[in-house]
């Protein structure tokens, strides 16, 4: 199985580059984020106490985000693989996910972390917030999103580079331009 971790910021990129590389290399796609916010719209439970975390921009604690997913990856149909996108977010998800992984007999492939500079990070996402309706897409939440990730979600890129999982791709340029480097490094891959 390939199984390929999209990284990065807020606003780098993942959601738009996992579609792609879903497409591309057929693979499940697994957005926790879009998970929790059909949660939410659902009015189920978990989306209830998710919102309020959104909102702030903080994480949902890890046990809620790591059973989720688990659940999410157990209905995983015909595919080469997983594309993550926005998971693991902190060491606790990483382990967690190393975990579940081995408990179905495969294990993570590669990291692959999208670099974008900070001030067009949050252009993008004010542009995007105008579009988007989303609810964590303002400046004031924007600011608390970037903290949390360098805080809490950058340093789980020292757990992949410690095993050689991990690839740096820089994230600007046209959407094919960036795809076109990720493609490269996963046509290797597979
Ligand atoms: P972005 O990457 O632009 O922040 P996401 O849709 O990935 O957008 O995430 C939106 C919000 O959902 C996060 O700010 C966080 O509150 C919550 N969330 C998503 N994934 C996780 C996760 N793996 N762990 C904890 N919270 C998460």
């Amino acid at each position: 199985m390939m199984n390929v971790i999209l990284f990065g910021a807020p606003g780098s990129g993942k959601g738009t580059q996992s579609l792609k590389i879903a497409k591309e290399f057929d693979l499940m796609h697994i957005s926790t984020g879009d998970v929790l916010r059909k949660e939410i719209s659902d009015g189920t439970g978990l989306g209830q106490i998710a919102k309020d975390y959104i909102n702030k921009g903080q994480l949902v604690p890890d046990d809620l985000i790591v059973d989720m997913l688990a659940k999410v990856l157990d209905t995983r149909k015909e595919s080469k693989g997983v594309i993550f996108d926005g998971f693991p977010r902190t060491l606790t998800q990483a382990e967690s996910l190393e975990k579940i992984l081995n408990a179905r007999k495969t294990s993570v492939s590669l990291l692959i972390d999208l670099q974008v500079v900070e001030t067009e990070l949050v252009s993008r996402l004010l542009e995007r917030g105008k579009l988007s309706g989303r609810s964590d897409d303002n400046l004031e939440t924007i600011q608390s999103r970037l903290a949390v990730y360098h805080k809490q979600t950058a340093p789980v890129t020292d757990y992949y580079k410690k095993t050689g999982k991990y690839v740096a791709i820089q994230g600007t340029g046209s959407i094919d331009e960036i795809f076109a480097r990720i493609r490269s490094v996963l046509a290797k891959l597979s």
